[in-house]
Order: structure tokens, then C-alpha cells, then sequence
């Protein structure tokens, strides 16, 4: 196992942090492009805090704020356009994961021509501008990762966009920006957050310092979840505060740990259902964690300790009642989501169950377990279609 770690983001965190910290936007240049969506940067007041920190450090902006939610190719070209033409030196990613991500992109954008398959094949000919990355929600973690996870038609699912030129140079975490969130944003949010530590924590690529992480992150939000699952107000600022950091953790974890089958189904949800990201990963979740527990037991069992809850039905209880009412998926929807998911590169960042099939060397058909594929499947996809079909069986859910 690995036990690289790096992380190059700054993390400034605190009430007033954009203020207090201003100073540090003089090392990036003298002129920004600040990119949000059409509401959150004025609607959480982090958009005039950030104007105000710019104008005392005397650094010039432009401001596109026309990103909508899950932003693809497109949008993100428009925004370099004006990167180009207003030559700024660097982009101020101001909301939750869709104007973060965004800024990343339009960072390669601005000194990159590349078509539309070429920009998600990094390295890149010349470096991004400086990103600076302010989240308005707490479960992205964006503002700590290399990954920008744009929308892509071709593929008609999403695509990542990652690598290390691409770690904000700063992070500035101000928990009164999510003060006025909506509740389903905030479930969401924080159930993406869940996704990203219960996903880490198994993943292949995992280090033990991810893993440490992780289990961090799961005991704070813990808590928070059964919070924010009993209490149906507006949360306290102190628990505004909790769900701010760990989502913060998660984003440093998935930073080195990538994601799994979870967000690779998860997308096709969000791509053909419209399901909100966060959301379309905790329909996943539980019964991903029903199919690994058997061969990987132990880890399954670290993150419920983590969570304080005794069993995986605890898990579904407290994902359920976040959720509320499902939604449904027909038999060829699955199927089609499940073809596009098992081509993601994700996919084989999944804990394999069982490791070695028993089914693997098997001449006889009775020892094949109920969904195991056709064996005139190419090897990858023989081990994790099984694992797609049960995921995805929850989605029908449902
Ligand atoms: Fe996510």
C-alpha cells in the first residue's frame, strides 16, 4: 500500500477567513475571474466578502456567474473565453461542487487549446492559472481536491478532469456561507460527503493515512448525520460548522483514494434521472455495503464502529430516513446505466468481491452465483458486473 501523501491546498478556515486572509490573494496575481452559479455567491455573502478582500489587496476582477448546475464543456469554454480575453491571472471558484469544479476547468482552459477529449487527458502543454476555491456547501470537497467532474455528453455520464496542477492553491472555509442552505441541499450535501469517506475507506488506492483520515471524518459526521436526520430545523451553526470540516476530510481523502463503483453508477443517475449527485450516491451506498461485507468484512465494520452503529441495517435506517421517498428505475434502465457505469475508470478502483470468484476456474454452471456474467466477458468486467447488478438493484429500490 501506498503511503504517498500530498496536498498542496492552502486551508484557510474560520468566520471572516476571506478577510482576515486577503493578503494571500497579492502572491496570485493582479487580476481574477470569479465564477459562481447564478445565485450562491450573493445569496451566501460570500461573494461580497470576496469582492471586499480583492478590492483592499487593489486586485481587479471580472465576474461570470452563469454556472449551472453540473456545468459541462460548454460553459466551461464561455468562462475561459472571458478568462482569455480579460487576461486574468488567475479564477476564484466561489459555491458548491458545480462552480468549483467549473473553475478548475476553465483554469486549463485559459492557457490550454484543447478539444473536447483532449482536456480530460492531462498533462497539459502549459500550466492552469491559480485556482482559489470558496465552497458554499459542505460535501463536494473540491476545494481540496485535483478533480474537476465535468458533464460529458459523448459519454453521457460525467468525466474527470484530475490532476496536480489542478489543487486550489487556496481553500477558504467560512461556514456562515452555508448557514442559509435549504434542507435538501444540505441532506444531499452531507450524504455526498458520507459517499466520498465510506468510498475512501475501501477503496483500492487507499493509504493509511487516507484511511486514518476517513475514519476521522466518518466519526464527525456521524453525529451530524443522525442530526440532521432527527431534527428537521435549520441546523445549528456549530453543526454547520462540523459538516463544513468533514466534508473538507473527505475531499482530502477521496484526494488520494479516487472514488468507486458507488460515484461511477451514481452519475448515470444524475446524467439520465436528474438525481441530485449526493443523493444518487446514498441510493447506492447501503447495499454496496451489504455486497462487500463479505469479503471485506473488517473495513465494513471500521466504518460502522466509525459511525457509532451496530449493524448494516443501522446504516440503511439512517440513509433511508435522509432520503425519504425513492425513486424508481425500470429493468432496461438499469441495464443501460450499469453498460455506461462499468466503462468508468472508477470502476476499477472498487474492492473486488469476492477477490478471486470461486466461480473464476469453474467449468460447471451450478457453481456460478445467480448474477454472475457470461464468461465470454473480458476478465474486469466478469469481476465487477456482479458487483454493478447489486448495486444498481437497489436503485429499483427502491
Ligand atoms: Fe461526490
Amino acid at each position: 500500500m501506498s503511503q504517498a501523501f500530498y496536498l498542496p491546498t492552502r486551508v484557510f478556515g474560520g468566520a471572516d477567513c476571506l478577510k482576515t486572509h486577503a493578503a494571500f490573494f497579492r502572491t496570485l496575481g493582479t487580476k481574477a475571474l470569479v465564477v459562481t452559479g447564478r445565485r450562491s455567491a450573493v445569496a451566501t455573502g460570500a461573494g461580497a466578502d470576496l469582492a471586499s478582500a480583492l478590492e483592499t489587496q487593489g486586485i481587479d476582477y471580472e465576474l461570470f456567474d452563469q454556472v449551472p448546475p453540473n456545468p459541462g464543456i460548454t460553459e466551461v469554454r464561455e468562462a475561459a473565453a472571458v478568462a482569455r480575453a480579460e487576461d486574468v491571472d488567475f479564477v476564484v471558484g466561489i459555491g458548491g461542487g458545480s462552480p468549483l469544479d467549473a473553475a478548475k476547468a476553465i483554469a486549463v482552459l485559459a492557457t490550454n487549446d484543447l478539444d473536447d477529449q483532449a482536456l480530460f487527458v492531462p498533462p497539459f502543454a502549459k500550466l492552469p492559472l491559480p485556482i482559489v476555491a470558496i465552497p458554499t456547501t459542505a460535501g463536494t470537497g473540491s476545494e481540496v481536491t485535483p478533480y474537476a467532474i465535468l458533464t460529458n455528453d459523448r459519454i453521457q455520464s460525467k468525466s474527470n478532469l484530475g490532476h496536480e496542477t489542478l489543487f486550489p492553491r487556496a481553500a477558504f472555509l467560512d461556514a456562515r456561507y452555508t448557514y442559509g442552505l435549504p434542507r435538501h441541499v444540505t441532506v444531499n450535501t452531507a450524504l455526498d460527503q458520507l459517499s466520498h469517506l465510506v468510498e475512501g475507506y475501501l477503496a483500492v488506492r487507499g493509504t493509511p493515512f487516507s484511511s486514518e483520515l476517513a475514519l476521522q471524518g466518518l466519526r464527525s459526521l456521524g453525529p451530524a448525520l443522525r442530526a440532521l436526520a432527527i431534527n428537521q430545523e435549520q441546523p445549528s451553526p456549530a453543526l454547520r460548522e462540523t459538516l463544513l470540516l468533514s466534508s473538507t476530510t473527505a475531499g482530502m481523502v477521496i484526494t488520494h483514494t479516487g472514488t468507486t463503483a458507488v460515484h461511477a453508477l451514481g452519475y448515470g443517475l444524475t446524467y439520465f434521472k436528474d438525481i441530485d449527485h449526493g443523493r444518487a450516491n446514498a441510493l447506492l451506498l447501503p447495499e454496496s455495503l451489504v455486497f462487500l461485507q463479505p469479503a471485506h468484512g473488517d473495513k465494513v465494520r471500521d466504518i460502522l464502529d466509525a459511525l457509532d452503529m451496530r449493524n448494516l441495517q443501522d446504516f440503511r435506517s439512517l440513509v433511508d430516513s435522509l432520503l425519504g421517498p425513492k425513486e424508481t428505475l425500470t429493468e432496461a434502465e438499469m441495464r443501460q446505466f450499469a453498460a455506461i457505469a462499468i466503462q468508468a475508470r472508477n470502476m476499477a478502483n472498487t474492492p473486488r468481491y469476492p477477490p478471486r470468484p470461486t466461480w473464476w476456474n469453474s467449468t460447471e454452471g451450478a457453481s456460478l452465483p445467480r448474477d454472475a456474467p457470461p464468461r465470454s466477458d473480458g476478465a474486469r468486467m466478469s469481476i465487477l458486473r456482479p458487483g454493478v447488478a447489486r448495486c444498481l438493484s437497489t436503485t429499483k429500490m427502491i
